[in-house]
């Protein structure tokens, strides 16, 4: 099974509408979907659509799960086009508020970063990490961005290493060391003299951060499609020519794990597992006005469900169960050597 689509070859303009369609079809969604929709917006380039999304969230009657998020990325798409003011005055307000999510946190202080006010950005890393992380044990996989983002922050202030960077250094499991990702220097200690080799070298690292902020900045993981053992019965019955996507119920746990792996091992951060059923995967085909028999609908049904907030992070907290259902920890599981 491939995994939910990749951020490259994305056609933003048509996903976000598509997921604004989804958001009508699922009410209960709507604010993942929506939330989705205007990142899809943002990246194609069409800012102000995007902001007018995110005041239709913030205006809704019912309420908003995570206002702070929504504010937060509006803010960030607010100064990308030049409304700088408005911008300040909504990050002021969510670091007032003091959300307990961290992606709030990281989206305001990597707006703040990209405009190169990296004190303020530290600042606001560290108001973030001592309001989530002071007395926690282990950090949550949800936080590693706030230790990654105030890492990357405080190599660029030649800042020392404190305890935080130091938990940062250890969690970090990529295979570039964030020490050297994040080393400033790194620009600079080029053999060549010729300044289009320089920057290109510059050009390159910005979009290798750039990419990499990116996929921590936003809440959305790369979600893996798992049936769990009825639904997949269920559903080969039903569309047998599905059977070349999934031979068996083992290799297709084996698939999910391996796939996983592959994705981790090459820097593809915010993973996730999320489980289909039948019916939803139907409804879903119906949608799309596409057959169920159509496997290449299988990786948009898992944006799909990803967007709608069904996935679980992959790898499972340590001692937590395994994501395949078994009941037995991960490490018992799937994670056997991982
Ligand atoms: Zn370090
Ligand atoms: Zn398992």
């Amino acid at each position: 099974m491939r995994p939910d689509t990749p951020a490259e070859n994305v056609d933003h303009t048509a996903e976000a509408a598509r997921l604004e369609r989804t958001a009508g079809l699922y009410p209960e969604d709507a604010e993942a979907l929506l939330v989705r929709a205007a990142a899809h917006l943002e990246l194609s380039g069409d800012r102000p659509s995007a902001t007018k999304l995110y005041d239709r969230l913030l205006s809704s009657p019912d309420g908003l799960e995570n206002p702070p998020l929504v504010r937060a990325l509006k803010a960030s798409n607010l100064w990308e086009y030049g409304h700088e003011a408005e911008a300040r005055a909504i990050i002021e307000g969510v670091r007032t508020t003091a959300p307990r999510d961290p992606a709030p946190w990281v989206i305001v202080a990597e707006a703040l970063e990209s405009h190169d006010e990296l004190e303020a950005a530290q600042e606001t890393f560290t108001e973030g990490a001592r309001l989530l992380l002071t007395d926690v044990a282990e950090p949550p996989y949800s936080t590693h961005p706030l230790l990654y983002g105030r890492h990357r922050v405080r190599r660029m202030l030649g800042a020392p290493h404190d305890d935080w960077d130091r938990l940062a250094d250890t969690l970090h499991t990529m295979p570039v060391s964030l020490d050297e990702l994040h080393d400033p220097k790194r620009v600079w200690s080029l053999g060549s003299d010729d300044p289009a080799d320089l920057e290109a070298e510059i050009s390159r690292l910005r979009a290798e951060l750039g990419a990499y902020r990116e996929a921590l900045s936003r809440p959305f993981p790369v979600a893996m499609l798992h049936w769990p053992a009825g639904e997949l019965t269920e559903l080969l019955e039903a569309y047998p020519s599905l059977s070349e996507e999934y031979p068996s119920y083992e290799e297709h746990l084996t698939t999910i794990e391996a796939a996983l792996r592959e994705l981790a091992s090459s820097g593809t951060p915010n993973l996730g597992v999320v489980p289909g059923t039948v019916p939803s995967y139907e409804a879903f085909a119906a949608s799309e006005g596409a057959s169920p028999s159509d496997a290449t609908l299988l990786p948009q049904y898992a944006t799909t469900l990803a967007a709608r907030g069904r996935a679980v992070a992959w790898p499972p907290q340590r001692g937590a169960g395994c994501w395949c259902g078994s009941g037995r920890t991960y490490g018992e599981c799937h994670g056997t050597g991982a």
